[in-house]
């Protein structure tokens, strides 16, 4: 990688003491006071945990000349992902003898997986990210990713107008005609869904049936429920995302690609960049690349693991 730009990319990621990547977006108001974001925040909230010595028991129940128990005594550490994706390979084979693929040749261990296309071994290391500052659009083409992959979204049923923000397009940012009618739009948002919920609710307590409920939480989910139809697809719609190592891969390959659109183009770099970042064995191969329309993408030699 040697265009300057490409390189500070990389610093976008924050690693806090635990080890956990993050990229977050910042939160801006409209003059009236309406909350939107920029860009996509990602923040990973769980990786593989990782506890080999519990196997001992069962390498050493095999010949002692294969010399199996030994495998525990590796020096090398991986990420935990590698790790286990890796122990889970070798498995296969039973490779732990002293001739097996050590972890400091991980590398190349991992360089022939992808290269011959045993993905399943990638299925076992699963990354779970918080992702806010993203479109309704945008999620809804996220979840059509079924493989290996797990969601939860906010409910418009059940939250209120109280935590309702929105998401500014890249193609508004630098034009003050465009910025200044998304501020209008959304404030406009804001203030009709207000108003929506408020006459929906009057409506309630005035006894229209469709309305009607037994429980509390029911009731305000009925307002919500009818009040959430003006909501517009710029409005954000954040959600903790679950998936395996493999799936990820699929997903960034998808998205982080020129013919995907631009806002799950930056969510995809952003995931990409954070995995790269805590397992390089399982993500490294890729390469950041500058597209056509300025915006950055990933490439890789080993597509579709
Ligand atoms: C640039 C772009 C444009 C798009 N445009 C449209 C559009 O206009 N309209 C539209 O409806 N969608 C569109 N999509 C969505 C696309 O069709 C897929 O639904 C989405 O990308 C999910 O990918 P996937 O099918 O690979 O599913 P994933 O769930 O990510 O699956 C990963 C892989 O697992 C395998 N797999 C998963 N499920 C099955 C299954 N049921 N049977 C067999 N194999 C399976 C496949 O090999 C698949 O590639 C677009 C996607 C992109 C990237």
């Amino acid at each position: 990688m040697t265009d300057p730009d490409l390189a500070a990319v990389r610093q976008w990621v924050q690693i806090d003491a635990a080890g956990f990547p993050s990229i977050p977006s910042p939160v801006l108001t409209t003059g009236q006071g309406t909350p939107y974001l920029r860009a996509p925040g990602v923040v990973l909230i769980a990786q593989p945990r990782v506890h080999l010595s519990g196997i001992a028991d069962f390498l050493h129940g095999f010949d002692p000349q294969l010399e199996f128990a030994q495998y525990l005594q590796d020096p090398t550490e991986l990420p935990s992902g590698a790790q286990l994706c890796k122990t889970a390979g070798q498995l296969c084979y039973a490779s732990f003898t002293p001739r097996r693929t050590w972890n400091a040749e991980a590398n190349r261990y991992f360089q022939n997986l992808k290269a011959s296309g045993h993905g399943s071994v990638l299925e076992h290391a699963s990354y779970s990210f918080l992702l806010y500052g993203i479109s309704r659009s945008v999620t809804h083409e996220l979840v059509r990713h079924r493989a290996g992959c797990a969601y939860s979204q906010i409910s418009q049923r059940y939250v209120s107008g109280k935590v309702l923000r929105f998401v500014e397009r890249p193609e508004y940012v630098e034009d003050p005609e465009l910025h200044a009618w998304f501020e209008r739009r959304i404030d406009a948002a804001a203030a009709d869904y207000a108003a929506l919920t408020e006459a929906l609710a009057a409506r309630q307590k005035s006894g229209v049936e469709l309305l009607n409920a037994e429980a509390r939480t029911d009731l305000r989910k009925k307002v919500q429920q009818a009040a959430r139809s003006l909501l517009p697809n710029e409005t954000e719609a954040p959600m903790v995302m679950t998936a395996n190592a493999r799936a990820w891969r699929h997903i960034i390959e998808m998205r982080a690609n020129p013919h995907a659109e631009v806002e799950i183009r930056a969510l995809a770099l952003r995931v990409y960049l954070c995995l790269a970042a805590v397992d390089p064995f399982l993500f490294g191969d890729y390469r950041l690349v500058r597209l056509s329309d300025g915006t950055l993408g990933v490439e890789t030699e080993h597509p579709k693991v």
